[in-house]
């Protein structure tokens, strides 16, 4: 059973977007994961499709109703759905590493994207969504969100990369940030390749690039080292 990912959104056409792209696609395309994106406006009831409303208690924007997406929702997840229930919100809990590896291992997900102010909150309790954040900042809709996390969970879905693009020694793997890459041509506008790393020894390569990555954490982001 491969990775399922159902995307409720007001713009199917954004989908799959960069998720078409090099190895992500290509898993799509081998069907190491699978991608349905479903229109919201197609639950709406009434003659105009109407999807959103004015905020209850004034303000300015549109919320997305609760009814249309529950909707939707149940049409693209039974109850029984194993997979988890995400809306894409910046009041979410920010999507980390350690979270997007436990996805991977899961049976897929259901997204929600929201657009306006977002999305009326009964809905969100009444189908169990779990709100999630790409970081500290706004934007139009959940769509693009939606594709950022979607990406960083497919890489990790065996078979997706080659195994030559290991994740091993990754950024956040380890708790740490990577360490410095380098390629030829050995010297670059006069700056050359640091000599350990063309000595040959794998051993002080190791250490080298451990030191690298544990100064780099430190200097950039000792909140990662404090985990
Ligand atoms: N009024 C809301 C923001 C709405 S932005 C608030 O202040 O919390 C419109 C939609 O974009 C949201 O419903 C959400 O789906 C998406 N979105 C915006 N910023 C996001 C972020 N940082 N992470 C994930 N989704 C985000």
């Amino acid at each position: 059973m491969s990775f399922r990912a159902d995307v409720i959104t007001l713009f199917p056409e954004l989908f799959p977007g960069p998720l078409g792209a090099s190895v992500i696609g290509r898993g799509l395309a081998d069907g190491l994961w699978s991608l349905q994106a479903t229109h919201l406006r197609e639950f709406a009831t009434d003659r105009h499709r109407t999807v959103d409303d004015t905020p209850s208690g004034g303000g300015a924007g549109m919320v997305l109703k609760p009814d249309i997406l529950a909707s939707a929702i149940d049409a693209v997840s039974p109850a029984d759905d194993p997979r988890p229930r995400l809306l894409m919100s910046p009041r979410g809990v920010p999507l980390t590493q350690a979270r997007v590896r436990e996805l991977a291992a899961g049976p897929g997900a259901v997204i929600v994207c929201g657009r306006f102010e977002g999305v009326d909150q009964r809905v969100m309790e009444a189908r169990g969504l779990e709100e999630v954040s790409i970081g500290d900042y706004v934007l139009a809709g959940g769509e693009v969100a939606a594709m950022v996390l979607l990406e960083a969970v497919v890489r990790l879905i065996p078979g997706v990369l080659g195994a030559a693009e290991s994740h091993a020694e990754e950024s956040f793997e380890n708790g740490l940030l990577e360490y410095p890459q380098y390629t030829r041509p050995q010297v670059f506008e006069g700056r050359e390749i640091p000599a350990v790393l063309t000595s040959g020894d794998h051993g002080r390569i190791e250490k080298w690039r451990r030191e690298q990555a544990e100064s780099l954490t430190r200097a950039r982001r000792p909140d990662l080292l404090k985990e």
